[in-house]
């Protein structure tokens, strides 16, 4: 059988090793004779999966130790509104800063639960010629007292990231839905920090906050218990029943990533991954990016055929290669290849090899 790459912006393809460990053991984990997913939540087998996930996340990430760790259902979404409810309360400010169409979601839902005048956003995205850039603004010369700053680093459906650290007088949230764990960082900067599992963690539906204890005495507002994030810390993310299958599945995926090597050594393959396509692309006539070279993301690359005409025809012949889910997302058009940390260099290798020859032959 020959391989597929999934290049899906997620729910993304998952590590192979993990597929078939998970595979191997769904009729019988750990000995009992069960399914993981048909035990209990609160057995000791598997309280004891949940603490081992939080350490190995911890190491991975280098998470201190005045941070609580939340696995969470909702997804990225769930967070739009969890992080206002949480943290806003009926008085409180929050700036926005605005870099493509998830962080413009998040603006949108913060709005539908509070009063317009509690969110304020910055457009930081800017297109010259064609070509989309980020410009930071200066946040010191902003005069207001904001409960946080909101921002997405990496833009999954623009192909746009923020790699500098932003320098801002209030706590910052960040969204990682689809960066987490793709490159260092460090999480003494943030006051929250939230991803959908479906791209570098594990299965859709599951989400991670990652949570200074500080930020949880400010005011909330009446909200779900199941997205309190204070409650979530006292029950240790079992208030209500959680997405059992999923927390295995990223607890699976922590296990691989430290055999891997870690996020150190994931980033470097991805920094390997994304110069082999974009230095292709830019070699190319034939294809095109539209994002400035200092806000290339690393884990979702769009890209464009000078030709649209050709778009239908292309993504039929990556299927008919075995390289999937290139198309770009409905909003912005074009292709886009998503190349999360399961992602082997292979599939990128085979997928430039692919565009290559596609173009020799439409030229
Ligand atoms: N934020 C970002 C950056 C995303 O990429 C996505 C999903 N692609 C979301 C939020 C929304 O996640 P979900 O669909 O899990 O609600």
């Amino acid at each position: 059988m020959s391989v597929t790459y999934n290049f899906c912006a997620g729910p993304a393809m998952l590590p192979q090793a993990v597929m078939q460990k998970a595979q191997s053991e769904l009729l019988d984990w750990n000995g009992l004779g069960t399914s993981v997913m048909e035990i209990s939540h609160r057995s000791k087998e598997f309280i004891a999966l949940t603490e081992q996930a939080e350490i190995d996340l911890r190491e991975l990430m280098s998470i201190p130790a005045n941070y609580h760790v939340l696995f969470m259902h909702g997804g990225g979404r769930g967070q739009f509104s969890a992080v206002v409810n949480n943290f806003l309360g009926k008085q409180g400010k929050a700036l926005y800063l605005v870099s493509g169409s998830w962080s413009q979601s998040a603006v949108e839902e913060a709005k539908k639960l509070t009063c317009d005048a509690q969110i304020d956003s910055i457009n930081i995205a800017e297109n010259t010629n064609g070509i989309n850039q980020i410009v930071l603004p200066d946040l010191a010369k902003i005069d207001q007292d904001y409960r946080y700053l909101h921002y997405c680093p990496n833009e999954t459906v623009d192909g746009i990231e923020i790699f500098d650290e932003l320098d801002s007088p209030w706590p910052i949230i960040a969204d990682m839905s689809s960066n987490i764990m793709s490159r260092e960082i460090d999480v003494s900067k943030y006051a929250v920090i939230y991803a959908g599992a479906q791209k570098n963690i594990g299965p859709s539906g599951l989400s991670i906050v990652i949570v200074r204890d500080d930020m949880l005495e400010l005011p909330s507002l009446p909200q779900s218990s199941i997205m309190d994030y204070g409650l979530g810390v006292k029950h240790g993310s079992m208030y209500n029943t959680p997405p059992t299958f999923a927390w295995y599945l990223a607890a699976e995926v922590f296990a691989w990533l430290k055999d891997s090597g870690g996020v150190v050594a994931m980033a470097k393959r991805n920094l390997k991954k994304a110069a082999l396509l974009y230095d292709f692309i830019d070699s190319s006539d034939f294809y095109t990016s539209k994002v400035c070279q200092s806000n290339r993301s690393v884990m979702n690359v769009t890209f464009y055929l000078a030709n649209e005409e050709l778009n239908a025809s292309f993504l039929k012949g990556a299927t008919d290669a075995n390289l999937v889910a290139l198309k770009g997302h409905r909003s912005v058009g074009g292709m886009r290849a998503s190349i999360y940390n399961a992602m082997p260099i292979e599939g990128v290798e085979a997928l430039v090899e692919f565009m290559q020859d596609f173009a020799g032959k439409n030229q």
